[in-house]
């Protein structure tokens, strides 16, 4: 494009000479030159309203027939002005998109401002969450869900962890709340999903593996009471005694599995107390140690025992027993005979209490060591069998170390051994009466 000052220049020095001339042929060259200015003085201040006019949002169309400086402005707002028009209807765009994409959810989402008021909501967060739109947008988000959960849930701000509160637009039913950060400046994203259902189904599932586990005991218990009292007959023991030691052998598994689920519908069905008492975990893990050698009978395992005599914790008895023997039993079963297997019990850098079970035996892929807290998964189903496993063992584990805040880490090499660590937070640590009094 041409310089628009050069043309400018050019319409003024133009305007002076046609001034000068036309005035000098009439003899007055001043007035000439005068009348032309004005003329020039008149254009510019016509522009000018257009211009204002314009920016006061009228039409820029017609502007584009202007001649030098002028006609480079209008130009330059009107390419301006389309880029924006196309800018806007992609925004529009993009915003319908994002609305069909957030009404078809089936989670409420609700947006919220750095201070926690509602942002945006969609057509769910109105079903779910009892909010109107658009006259509830502006409001605190705390004003309709009140549970403190939520409260405390959202000044943490950074949790990626969900919980279950009971909707403000329905009574009987439950909601599972995450909130999630984005876009910086601490605006949040309140994601609301109705678990009633799943929750119902959950229960159900429950009470039918609690109910078939009860239903079992007693027949397992009646079978077995027999296969002992057939044995004890010396002519029925001689008659039948590889298919009663196959049925006492059998029943005896399934025992276990029973026994096992029971417990693990216990661990989740009952509540979790508050009064927790200190135990005495040194001594736990002694008489663990001590069952664990009987286990491993003549196969000269070697047990070191490292702990901390002044380290309690808080929490229940029966459920740490039982975590901390399926950990050490499952190294005796997966460690061949002579192995060495280590306890540990102390307090780490952190101020977190440590039960550590190490072992030299067949190790675990990578692969696996996620899933192996799932119930009934293991690696080799026929060998777990064949040493008297449940695939219970570390579901067990998983779900007394959740009802104590603490969590199961598992480090292992194949063909080397395993390591198997539960980890327990500062705040459930009680130190003994002797090491308080030193
Ligand atoms: P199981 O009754 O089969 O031992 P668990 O839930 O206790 O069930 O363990 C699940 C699986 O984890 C086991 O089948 C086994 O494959 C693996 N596993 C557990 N502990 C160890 C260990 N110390 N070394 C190697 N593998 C192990």
């Amino acid at each position: 494009m041409n310089n628009p000052w050069r043309t400018e220049l050019w319409f003024l020095g133009l305007v002076t000479v046609v001034g000068l001339t036309t005035g000098y042929v009439f003899g007055y060259p001043l007035l000439g030159v005068t009348i032309g200015t004005c003329a020039y003085l008149v254009w510019h201040l016509q522009n000018l309203v257009r211009l204002v006019h314009c920016l006061q949002g009228g039409d820029t169309h017609t502007l584009s027939d202007s001649k030098g400086a002028w006609g480079y402005v209008f130009g330059r707002l009107n390419a301006t002005k389309s880029a924006n028009e196309k800018e806007k209807k992609k925004l529009r765009r993009s915003r319908d998109r994002y609305r069909s994409v957030t009404r078809a959810l089936p989670e409420a989402a609700v947006t919220l401002k750095a201070e926690g008021q509602i942002d945006m909501i969609n057509e769910a967060a109105v079903r779910l969450l009892g909010l109107r739109d658009p006259e509830d947008l502006g409001q605190p988000i705390t004003s309709f869900i009140r549970d403190p959960k939520f409260i405390e849930l959202l000044d943490e701000g950074q949790s990626t962890q969900a919980i279950e509160v009971v909707s403000p637009a329905n009574e009987s039913s439950k909601l599972s709340l995450r909130v999630v950060p984005y876009g910086g400046s601490k605006k949040r994203l309140l994601l609301a999903q109705d678990v009633t259902r799943l929750n119902r189904l959950e229960q159900v599932r429950r009470d039918f593996i609690a109910n078939i586990s009860h239903e079992l005991k007693s027949p397992l218990t009646v079978i077995i009471g027999y296969v002992e009292s057939l044995q004890d007959d010396q002519e029925s023991a001689r008659k039948w005694s590889k298919p009663l030691a196959q049925i006492e052998q059998q029943s005896n598994r399934m025992r276990r599995i029973v026994e096992d689920l029971l417990q693990l519908s216990a661990l989740e069905t009952t509540e979790v107390t508050d009064d927790v008492s200190p135990v005495d975990v040194p001594a736990l893990i002694r008489s663990i140690c001590n069952e664990a050698r009987e286990l491993g009978g003549e196969d000269n395992y070697s047990f070191s025992v490292d702990v901390d005599d002044e380290l309690m914790l808080l929490g229940n008895f029966n459920e740490l027993y039982s975590a901390f023997s399926n950990i050490v039993f499952n190294a005796i079963r997966y460690t061949p005979g002579g192995g060495d297997i280590k306890l540990r019990w102390y307090e780490d850098n952190h101020g977190k209490a440590k039960f550590e079970v190490e072992d030299n035996g067949i190790g675990i892929a990578p692969q696996h060591i996620k899933r192996l807290t799932e119930r009934f998964y293991r690696i080799d189903k026929g060998r777990s069998r064949l040493l008297g496993g449940t695939g219970l063992g570390l579901a067990i584990v998983k779900h007394v170390l959740i009802r104590h805040n603490a969590k199961l880490n598992i480090t292992s090499t194949p063909g080397t051994g395993s390591t198997f660590t539960c980890e327990f937070s500062p705040l459930r640590i009680a130190k003994s009466e002797k090491a308080k009094s030193a």
